[in-house]
């Protein structure tokens, strides 16, 4: 079965069109590029053929490049796994070039053949760099599609031309949002920015007529004719000077330099503007095959793109269990989390009764959701029509009576097992048997809880993030008796709201707090120690993380984070390893600094609640060190306080797939994307390095960096946590 169609019309125009069988997205394999080049050479070797339209039968162009196909070709090449990815990338632009020159006589820059894309819908990585590649791109005024190359979020950059040719077409200040970025654009913002070239009704009759009345002028790139500059100036011109310094000014500032991707992105872009268009592909495939071969990138494909992929379409659903879309939810608490999670619902068209004790409470979280369109509105990313259907799908009331037909609760009231167990009794008096209750308690145990409830087999836990509707992650928790249709029914439910689950067994803090806790506590710890809190942040923020500990407190809140302390307090007793922690955090809670809601905390903010640098009084207090730290240490302090918490949720059961563990991190807290997640981060390390680590790190601080029994029977036996895990393992 073929991936690409021929046909040659009547017209004499030749349509090639792109229909990856058994898919709804059209993705790029290495098959399907031979077989499309076999079709442009058979059009340009035919006389009857006046010009080529490529096209799909889909309702979008592409997506991209099979991701698995491109991982494969590095797998699977033995000794020589650098040459396989280059010859691989190279034979792709050998492709691409063919369709750009389409038989031109090089001197006289004539007698190519017109060649023109007509797009559908979207078209994403390779899917666009082909496009990139013809003569014309047109695209149907569709305002769902997006067309951009989206590759740098997920550890790569655009490989098959796409680099190349957009700095060459855009210059390297236009094409810097969408490659650096891997900005999207609808069609008329595409067309805008000088992506592609017309937005029409029907793309493929203006390709065509298009082809048609081509000449030879309209089928030269102007890269390939005498005396091209690049706009803007390349890196030598004056005016490119400027943007180059700046990019890479820019570009370090973002990635702190630990992303490969981007610097070689931008190594790429630098060499090549320098160079001849055959000799600038050339260097794009040499730093494309560098990051291929970093094992930072192949870690944040498996993990941002295959396995954050996997897990959203339900690679640990429990199997057998039918269906259990959501109808009608029921949500207890109109709140913060409340208002949120009736927003994401409402927005995926499920019906949603909002319910607070009040009535004006209960409105105020249905207002939540107006702000929120009016917002959209304002940025032209919805409509009048969609913000109305989606407020009329909102009832606000305190009528518990109104649950009713619900098939799912999620109840977000106040952070207290006593009102929890209130409304739980409360909603399931009216809600049928059939109905799955779920909590967002972000501390309390869910087989505790589930002790308020009628049917423990239907609890569970479903923990958003805040703020909910930014926040991909949603944690969902097994208590001790939660059975397979409630973990069915929060799964499908998280798939329909359109974010990433993963499902962990329940035990204090569950998975993304146990983990995140102690890289605050390790940050505040420091500062006890008389570490500069500069040193703590910069280092933090250096090896990826996107917030340093001081700065996520000050977030999170220093009021919780005392009120979390007391309890893990109650709850460990003479065990409890914190105190050190809790002096700090204590002291600054007596002076009410309680973080950027009170516009005061670890850092100092101005009246509009930015921050303006860190709060000296600190230092007063806990004046530094003569001696500080080194930044790897501080860095190792950081990272490991949270993956060793990482590997003992493994240990203990709590984690039940090595894929949940690494999507969840990064998704969850930000933990340094560019490792592929923490036990990504390990294996890259080696757990016989890890533990040698550890051990060096508890003799200076203690036993809270000891290595887990896992990581050093790994270490003795030479494992991963990839290679032991199978990342096919079922969980759930
Ligand atoms: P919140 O104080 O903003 O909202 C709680 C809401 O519940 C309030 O509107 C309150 O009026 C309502 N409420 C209280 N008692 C009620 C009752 N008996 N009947 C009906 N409504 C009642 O709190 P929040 O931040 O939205 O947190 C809610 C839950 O979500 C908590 O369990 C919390 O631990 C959890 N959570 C919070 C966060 C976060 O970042 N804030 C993150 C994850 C989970």
């Amino acid at each position: 079965m073929s991936d690409f169609h021929y046909e040659k019309g009547a017209d004499g125009v030749a349509i090639i069109t792109w229909d990856v069988p058994d898919k709804s997205m059209n993705v790029m394999s290495f098959e399907g590029l031979e077989q499309l080049d076999a079709h442009v050479a058979a059009a340009l070797e035919d006389d009857a053929v006046k010009g080529i339209v490529i096209t799909s039968a889909k309702k979008d162009f592409a997506g991209g490049m099979d991701l698995n196909v491109l991982a494969s070709l590095k797998d699977s090449a033995g000794d020589e796994p650098a040459k396989a990815v280059f010859d691989g990338i190279m034979r792709m632009h050998g492709v691409l070039r063919r369709i750009e020159r389409a038989g031109m006589d090089p001197k006289t820059l004539k007698g190519a053949k017109p060649i023109a894309a007509a797009l559908p819908g979207t078209a994403a990585g390779i899917g666009l760099e082909l496009a990139l590649a013809t003569h014309r791109i047109f695209v149907a005024d569709n305002p769902k599609a997006k067309l951009g190359l989206p590759e740098i979020l997920v550890g790569l950059f655009p490989g098959a031309g796409g680099t190349t040719r957009l700095v060459r077409k855009l210059g390297a200040m236009g094409a810097a949002p969408l490659l650096l970025e891997g900005k999207m654009n609808d069609p008329k913002k595409a067309k805008a920015a000088g992506v592609i070239d017309e937005v029409v009704d029907d793309p493929l009759a203006a390709a065509k007529a298009w082809v048609l009345n081509a000449k030879d002028s309209d089928c030269v790139k102007p890269w390939d004719m005498k005396g091209y500059k690049m706009p803007g100036g390349a890196p030598y011109h004056p005016a490119g000077f400027m943007t180059f310094v700046g990019a890479a000014a820019m570009v370090h500032g973002r990635t702190q330099g630990v992303y490969p991707a981007a610097k070689a992105l931008l190594s790429a872009v630098y060499e090549g503007a320098l160079v001849p268009f055959d000799t600038a592909l050339k260097i794009e495939a040499r730093w494309f095959t560098h990051v291929m071969m970093n094992p930072s990138s192949a870690a944040m494909i498996r993990s941002l793109f295959l396995n954050k992929e996997a897990l959203e379409k339900g690679a640990v659903r429990p199997q057998g269990v039918p269906d259990q879309k959501v109808h009608k939810v029921g949500i207890l608490g109109a709140g913060m989390m409340g208002a949120g999670i009736a927003y994401v619902s409402a927005r995926a068209g499920i019906e949603v009764v909002l319910i607070d004790a009040a009535q004006d409470a209960a409105d105020r979280g249905k207002a939540y959701s107006e702000g929120l369109m009016d917002k959209a509105i304002g940025r032209g990313r919805a409509t009048k029509e969609q913000k109305e259907d989606l407020l009329a799908r909102i009832t606000p009331t305190t009528d518990y009576a109104a649950l009713k037909g619900c098939d799912l609760i999620v109840e977000a009231v106040f952070e207290d097992p006593k009102v929890k167990a209130e409304v739980t009794a409360k909603a399931q008096a009216v809600a049928g048997k059939d109905c799955i209750f779920a909590t967002n308690t972000s501390t309390l145990p869910i087989t505790e809880l589930a002790k308020a409830s009628v049917d423990a087999e239907g609890f569970i836990g479903i923990h958003f993030f805040s703020p909910v509707d930014k926040m991909a992650l949603v944690e969902i928790i097994k208590g001790k008796e939660t059975g397979d249709r409630a973990v069915a029914k929060a799964l499908d439910y998280v798939r329909q709201i359109r974010k990433t689950p993963i499902v962990v067994n329940d035990a204090r803090f569950f998975y993304a707090n146990r983990c995140i806790i102690p890289y605050i506590n390790e940050g505040v710890r420091m500062v006890a120690e008389g570490v500069e809190p500069a040193l703590v942040e910069n280092a933090a923020k250096l090896v990826g993380m996107p917030l340093g500990p001081l700065q996520l407190v000050d977030e999170t809140s220093i009021d919780l984070g005392v009120k979390i302390a007391k309890a893990t307090k109650a709850a460990m007793g003479a065990a409890y390893p914190d105190d050190a922690v809790d002096d700090v955090l204590f002291w600054m809670y007596d002076q009410g600094r309680l973080g950027r809601k009170s516009k005061s905390g670890f850092y100092a903010y101005d009246d509009k609640g930015k921050r303006t640098g860190l709060w000296q009084g600190l230092a007063d207090k806990y004046p530094a060190q003569d001696d500080q730290p080194d930044v790897t240490e501080v860095q190792h302090r950081l990272l490991f306080a949270q993956v060793l918490e990482a590997v003992r949720a493994l240990e203990d059961g709590v984690l039940m797939d090595i894929r949940e563990g690494d999507v969840g991190a990064i998704l969850g807290w930000g933990f340094a994307p560019w490792s592929g997640g923490p036990l990504s981060w390990l294996d890259m390390l080696g757990a016989a390095r890890a533990v040698e680590l550890c051990d060096g790190l508890t003799e200076r601080y203690g036993k809270r960096f000891a290595a887990p029994k896992l990581l050093r029977e790994m270490a003795e036996k030479g494992e991963t946590f990839y290679g032991r895990f199978a990342p096919t393992a079922k969980a759930a």
